[in-house]
């Protein structure tokens, strides 16, 4: 039985950087920002500031959060539903691709909007699931006979940590194995609390799965997140989509890859970029993205080798792009 109350986790004042701020720094961005804007947030967080050189227009992190010009005009390509999540939603706030796994969108807000994000244009109505619907995504997860429940979003720890423990209780102990998919400890490390992590460690197994692309990502604020988790026992993976100008460089891939196992996180996936509206600009081919990446596997042990997958809008979920033709 779910507990928690719908809705997003209070923040202190000050983690998230004004507008005048940005555009103090960009104000070639102030034209386009409003549309940007009301089409997708932008949000960024202190701490993410903090890593990014915003006197750089072509900073691999700024490209990332702030909005651009692109974003506002249709390119060939541009999918609706790019990863068919939309077609395989047997109710609202649910994604079910597999029958081991359950995907729960716990709310659609972010600590940071990324420009990339797939799911940037995909409409829920509200930030966040009502009572009634979270209880009854929760209910069908409980009763689907899936071996694991993904936590996502949005972002799941945009929640409480009362809601997101009560989430995870309330599909106990049908499922085994729980998986919160979340940017958090990178966007805004503070999120992870010791209060966090007794928490998910309680609750074992629970597999955090973070979302990093570039290796200046990691600073000391993200290293110490990462580390109260992993010290706690929990398995952390990490997520990457390949991404033009930021991260399209077997040498970007490289160091991305051998830092995350030097923090002790596996590079789980590379994922080739969806094709959503607003995001044309970080677009990679799939000829190039198997250059890039059999120049990485040439250069990197397995264990800093992650699987590069594409997850293809027919809602059949990720294969290897390898293996297209
Ligand atoms: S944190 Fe994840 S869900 Fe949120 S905007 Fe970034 S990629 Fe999308």
């Amino acid at each position: 039985m779910y507990h928690g109350k719908a809705g997003p986790v209070a923040e202190p004042a000050g983690r998230v950087v004004g507008r005048p701020e940005l555009l103090a720094h960009r104000p070639d961005l102030a034209e386009v920002w409003d549309e940007a804007d009301a089409a997708f947030p932008v949000r960024v967080t202190r701490s993410f500031l903090d890593r990014m050189n915003l006197d750089d227009p072509n900073d691999p992190l700024a490209l990332q959060v702030l909005p651009s010009p692109s974003e506002l005009v249709p390119a060939p390509g541009d999918l609706d539903d790019p990863v068919g999540d939309l077609r395989m939603s047997p109710l609202p706030w649910v994604v079910r691709k597999h029958p081991d796994r359950v995907l729960v969108l716990l709310t659609k807000r972010c600590q940071i909007y990324c420009r990339y994000c797939f799911r940037r244009n995909i409409e829920h109505g509200e930030q966040d699931p009502s009572d009634a619907e979270l209880r009854a995504a929760l209910a069908y997860a409980k009763t689907s006979g899936a071996h694991e429940v993904i936590f996502s979003g949005g972002d799941p720890l945009a929640v409480t940590d009362e809601q997101l423990f009560s989430a995870i209780d309330a599909v106990r102990p049908e499922v085994p194995v729980i998986r919160v998919h979340t940017r958090a400890p990178i966007a805004l490390p503070s999120r992870v609390t010791p209060a966090l992590v007794a928490g998910l460690q309680k609750r074992a197994p629970v597999w955090v799965i973070v979302h990093t692309n570039h290796p200046r990502e990691l600073a000391p604020d993200v290293d110490e997140a990462l580390a109260r988790l992993v010290d706690a026992g929990i398995p952390v993976l990490n997520q990457s989509v390949l991404l033009a100008g930021v991260n399209d460089d077997p040498s970007v891939l490289q160091a991305l890859s051998e830092a995350l196992v030097e923090r002790r996180v596996f590079p789980y996936y590379l994922h080739h970029p969806d094709a959503a509206s607003g995001n044309a600009a970080f677009r990679v081919t799939f000829e190039r993205g198997l250059e890039i990446y059999a120049e990485l596997g040439r250069r990197v042990s397995g264990l800093a080798l992650p699987a590069y997958v594409v997850d293809p809008p027919d809602g059949s979920g990720k294969i290897p792009v390898s293996t297209l033709s």
